[in-house]
């Protein structure tokens, strides 16, 4: 047997019609053979054998090759894993159903965690697919305000999704710089702890000033980290309050779920976003394919007001643990004690505007896995491929690959290197591969039955190990590894402070 390397090196010599009916002989760990690959870098499509070595792929080639393990994938695409930029759903009971929906790499940096040392440790060696968070914007500022501090002084990982949206400190402004400091060192701690960028949600914390948002920006900017935010608002104001931020500092942003952030404005948005991104903006976008959306019943979203500004009342309101829609009753109940909801607030042809645009990246807002949950947890790329790609024809096959894989390694490319070798089907990438039937594909869940595995998915691959196989759960592997921001081993820029 003859090391890949040197008998590559070999056939090159060799006229291309003799090496192309030639075997590879090296033995790989795993092959996938026969497969229609979908490589959204170099737009390659078509019938080739992957080779998987150490969990990395070793070979792409239409030559035959063997392994120690085989996967026919005759008649099925073979796509870069499906990469999700917005997870509240940060356990394994969530990664499952996202799992079967072919995502492989799922982070949270929306809200991200506030302890990100403590989560990462949580999570390694855990995982089923790979995980990452950023810093918490909500989190640390009501961390640094000090009548709050002792308080919530106890949060972990994975209680920050609700505590986040539930303690008071929301309506409060910080009132000193010292109460800035402290806010800083926490956000600074979190991105030397291996933090994505920020997780800022002004929408969640009406007490944050235009000032303060705009200094966590001139955060961002020194650090050279992006902005993943929740924009202020449920309309244009929010996004054109980001621009002018990342414009005025040089941050980069990523507007989380345009679709439900600004509505009806979607066009004007997607134009304006375009406009800035022409004009030398670093800025992206996603959205998830659903007409509802979810959120905590608690939160600052559904202050006096609520049905005037989204226009829609309490019965578009329905309670997740039992799935009934909410009267002025149940709702003033339901707030007091807390929980989730699912909102019917969107219009179809606003997610059609959303899954059409070429830059979308598709993300799905996951919420924790719980019964009744929002389907978006376990269908929200099949949905695409489904329903936008196959049935409506929004989007090309390969756009719509590499909204979902491409797009958003790339957005995390300049803080997570490692993100290079995400996204992509070429020798030395992350052997991260979703299989899958174009022609069945299909998202299961309703807003009645909650997530549910996708069909058509029969193979999903996180490091070379399939976390689905022959469309069911491998058992007992966790190959999912962490996607660290790089400062999470490199020093500090300059002075900090804000
Ligand atoms: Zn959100």
């Amino acid at each position: 047997m003859v090391p890949v390397t040197a008998y590559t090196l070999m056939m090159v010599r060799l006229p291309g019609w003799l090496a192309a009916t030639l075997p590879l002989c090296a033995q790989f760990d795993l092959v996938i053979l026969g497969g229609r690959v979908l490589d959204p870098e170099t737009n390659l499509d078509g019938v080739r054998n992957i080779g998987v070595t150490n969990g990395k792929i070793a070979a792409v080639t239409p030559r035959s090759i063997t392994g120690k393990r085989t996967i026919d994938a005759r008649g099925l695409a073979v796509a870069p894993g499906f990469i999700d930029l917005h997870s509240h759903g940060i356990d394994n009971a969530s990664n499952e159903y996202q799992a079967h929906d072919g995502v492989t790499t799922a982070l949270e940096l929306e809200l991200g965690v506030y302890d990100v040392q403590k989560y990462l440790d949580q999570r390694k060696g855990k995982a089923l697919l790979n995980y990452g968070t950023t810093a918490s914007h909500p989190a640390t500022r009501m961390l640094a305000m000090k009548e709050l501090a002792a308080k919530t002084a106890v949060w972990s990982g994975e209680n920050d999704l609700q505590r986040g949206v539930k303690e008071q400190g929301r309506e409060l402004p910080l009132r000193d710089e010292e109460e800035y400091s402290k806010m800083t060192f926490l956000l600074e701690q979190a991105l030397k702890q291996g933090a994505l960028g920020l997780g800022v949600m002004p929408a969640y914390t009406p007490g944050s000033s235009r000032n303060e948002i705009f200094r966590v920006y001139q955060l961002a900017a020194r650090w050279k980290v992006p902005i993943f935010t929740h924009v202020r608002g449920w309309a244009e104001e929010g996004v054109q309050e980001a621009i002018a931020n990342a414009a005025g500092t040089g941050a980069a942003v990523h507007v989380v779920h345009l679709n439900s952030s600004t509505r009806s404005a979607i066009p004007n948005m997607l134009e304006l976003i375009a406009g800035a991104r022409a004009r030398g903006i670093d800025i992206t976008t996603e959205a998830y394919p659903y007409t509802a959306g979810s959120t905590f019943l608690e939160s600052a979203l559904f202050e006096d007001g609520w049905q005037e500004t989204l226009g829609i009342d309490y019965g578009d309101l329905q309670w997740q643990a039992t799935g009934e829609r909410l009267t002025k009753e149940s709702f003033q109940r339901y707030r007091k004690q807390g929980g989730v909801v699912i909102l019917h607030l969107m219009k179809p042809e606003w997610i059609r505007t959303a899954m059409s645009s070429p830059f979308v990246i598709i993300a799905s807002d996951t919420m924790p896995y719980a019964k009744g949950a929002h389907p978006r947890g376990g269908g929200t790329f099949s949905k695409v491929l489904a329903e936008y790609v196959r049935e409506t024809k929004a989007a090309p096959l390969m756009e719509a690959i590499r909204r979902m894989t491409l797009l958003p390694a790339q957005r995390l490319e300049a803080i997570a290197p490692a993100m290079k070798q995400k996204g992509r089907i070429r020798v030395g990438a992350d052997a991260d591969l979703t299989l899958f039937d174009p022609a069945t594909v299909k998202d299961t869940g309703t807003y009645q039955t909650g997530p549910q595995f996708a069909r058509g998915i029969p193979y999903v691959i996180v490091n070379g190990v399939p976390v689905v196989e022959d469309g069911k759960t491998a058992i007992n592997v966790f190959p999912g590894r962490p996607v660290l921001g790089n400062y999470g081993r490199r020093l500090a820029p300059g002075r900090p402070g804000m």
